[in-house]
């Protein structure tokens, strides 16, 4: 069942509104449906989560925060992942952990030079996954960012070519940029997409979503890169299993992505057969807009979130 598209935007408006925030994150009872979406509180957590996890998948660590109006926080972002990184090669952790970062927690919507800054920003995230031996993969926003993202990225690789790239079924644009970044090697993880986007850019029903996902997986599977098949649809992850044989590929020529807390049975049991799948773990204090987006997604979720609200 899906939420209402009414519904789903009011949750996905909220994810953004300051007052909401105050009041969701000042709500002790609503822990436990945190904790099911967000893996710690901070870095000792996440490399914990991350070691359990990684002995039977793949991980990508997102230190939670996006939207940064303030320099010194950017700045600051850019440390934890540094941190963050350093842990993970500590560990031993480097060949199964890459990080996921949002250029917004990086500084891009600063009002001066904000496109600049999250550039030289994400350059010393990527320059700290390389010395520890692993790369870094560059989430999307909103639509009105995909252009610079994308150009981003495309800066990053000329010296880090194993950065990736995401791009969003539900954008009408999307199976031509599938096109564009289907080359060798190039890593590009394919998601339905988690904003509040308008009919102009963006297919809004359901199924037009899912058949856009599937002409892009057709096209990631055909070329010549790495696809990365974020998605929960058990539909589609059976799609790309069947075009990846019939592409030729190999069980390490392609990756299923979940999110952490989603469907965790389903994960093991495709890990168990010896297919590639990688979880995208959260960690921090600032999972508000993330675990808002969580909410609009499944109504399960929003109904457990309202039974939390009144102390149920
Ligand atoms: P849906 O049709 O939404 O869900 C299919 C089924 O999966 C549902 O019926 C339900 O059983 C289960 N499910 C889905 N979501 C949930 C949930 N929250 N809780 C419980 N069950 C659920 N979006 C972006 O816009 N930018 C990104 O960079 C980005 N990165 C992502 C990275 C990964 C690894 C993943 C898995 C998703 C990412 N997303 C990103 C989110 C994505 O765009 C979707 O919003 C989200 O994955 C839900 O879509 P779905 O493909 O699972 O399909």
């Amino acid at each position: 069942m899906l939420l209402s598209p009414q519904l789903r935007s009011a949750l996905l408006a909220a994810a953004g509104s300051p007052t909401c925030r105050s009041l969701v994150e000042n709500t002790g009872a609503l822990r436990p449906i945190v904790d099911r979406f967000v893996a710690a509180p901070d870095v000792d957590g996440a490399v914990r989560v991350a070691a359990e996890l990684a002995t039977d998948r793949l991980v990508s660590l997102d230190h939670l925060g996006e939207d940064t109006t303030d320099r010194d926080r950017a700045d600051a972002t850019v440390d934890a992942y540094r941190e963050l990184l350093t842990r993970l090669g500590g560990a031993g952790l480097a060949d199964r952990a890459e990080v996921s970062v949002k250029l917004s927690a990086l500084g891009r919507a600063l009002p001066v030079d904000g496109e600049k800054i999250a550039l030289d920003n994400a350059r010393r995230v990527c320059a700290a996954a390389a010395e520890v031996g692993t790369a870094v993969t560059v989430d999307m926003e909103d639509h009105t960012t995909t252009d610079v993202t994308l150009a981003i990225v495309r800066d990053l690789r000329v010296d880090f070519p194993e950065t990736g790239a995401v791009v969003q079924a539900y954008l009408r644009r999307t199976e031509a940029d599938c096109a564009d970044l289907a080359g060798p090697g190039s890593r590009v993880r394919l998601c339905k997409g988690a904003y509040a986007e308008p009919r102009s850019v963006a297919f809004t029903e359901k199924a037009d979503v899912d058949a856009s996902y599937v002409r892009c997986l057709r096209v990631l599977m055909a070329g010549e890169g790495y696809p990365m098949v974020a998605t929960h649809d058990h539909r589609l992850v059976e799609i790309a299993e069947h075009l990846a044989l019939r592409a030729g590929r190999t069980n390490a020529s392609y990756e299923l992505q979940m999110l952490y807390g989603v469907r965790p049975r389903l994960q093991e049991a495709l890990a168990a057969r010896g297919l590639r799948m990688r979880v995208y773990v959260p960690y921090g204090g600032e999972w508000y807009p993330y675990f808002t987006r969580r909410l609009a997604e499944r109504p399960a979720n929003l109904a457990f979130f309202a039974r939390s609200l009144v102390g149920r």
